[in-house]
């Protein structure tokens, strides 16, 4: 499932392709269960004629505003690209890959293709992104994201640490995957308490979550340059292995596979003690 890294790729890689100050020139929706707001006829009708001023990321969410007059922004139209979406920009000439389910005409004869397998992906188009969206917790890549602002939301609360950090108001972006490779590179267990943390450990905390993103960007920045097949699903950057009875590449104790909130959850027993 797209994360931080995989939705701020697409978010660079839509940049670096030229995207922003392209016009729409139409869009043809494929899953109409993919338009969360306003009405599908409406969301067809709300695209033409307006161009992309920007690509901003928030969460797990791209959002583009979208400009009629080169000034100010006229809608928001917000991409999730939920279980399995991905975002390609490809000439109207070039056959398009299987599992297209919306296209976004560009005046400059490209198309912006939606491509989404499982179609869990979804769509809006909204006067303002932020009425239309849950509340984030702070976006961890940016200079706000500090082991105290951490630490004063994991203070008040007495979840499973690996349950919050799935919390999208709590951080935003994390998911399944690296929520487990911060915990690990923290040496935190994942089921402990948030609120017994420690300020050291919270500082860890932080640490672990800012490196494992980051790791993973920089792969993605290389698989751009490096033009490997795209999109890049194939993330080798884990430290641990997702899999119970696999040696941790620590210490060599075998990994433990456990189940926090429905989600799966690997960490090492002895690198990521319980008390
Ligand atoms: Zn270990």
């Amino acid at each position: 499932m797209p994360e931080l890294p995989e939705v701020e790729n697409t978010r660079r890689y839509l940049e670096e392709i030229g995207l922003p100050g392209r016009t729409f020139s139409s869009v043809s929706i494929g899953w109409a269960r993919s338009v969360r707001e306003p009405a599908l006829e409406d969301f067809v009708l709300g695209i033409p004629n307006r161009r992309v001023l920007e690509i901003r990321r928030r969460g797990k969410y791209l959002v583009l505003p979208l400009t009629e007059n080169d000034f100010e922004p006229a809608a928001d139209l917000i991409l999730h690209l939920g279980m399995t979406g991905g975002l390609r920009v490809h000439p109207r000439s070039q056959p398009a890959p299987p599992m297209v389910r919306h296209t976004f005409s560009l005046e400059d004869g490209r198309e912006l293709r939606f491509i989404d397998p499982r179609k869990f992906g979804h769509l809006w188009l909204v006067p303002d992104w932020e009425d239309a969206l849950p509340t984030f917790g702070p976006e961890p890549l940016d200079d706000s994201f500090t082991s105290q602002a951490l630490a004063k939301i994991l203070n008040a609360r007495h979840a499973p640490i690996k349950a919050l950090l799935l919390e999208q108001s709590v951080v935003a972006g994390l998911g399944n995957l690296y929520a487990d490779e911060a915990l690990f590179l923290a040496g935190i267990h994942p089921i402990r308490p948030a609120d017994s943390l420690s300020g050291d450990e919270v500082s860890k905390l932080r640490d672990g979550i800012v490196a494992a993103l980051t790791t993973a960007l920089h792969h993605y920045d290389q698989s751009r340059v490096e033009g490997w097949p795209d999109p890049p699903f194939g993330l080798s950057t884990w430290t641990i292995p997702r899999r119970a009875d696999e040696p941790c590449p620590r210490c060599g104790a075998s990994m433990v596979g456990i189940r926090v909130r429905a989600r799966s959850t690997f960490f090492c027993p002895d690198c990521q003690p319980r008390e």
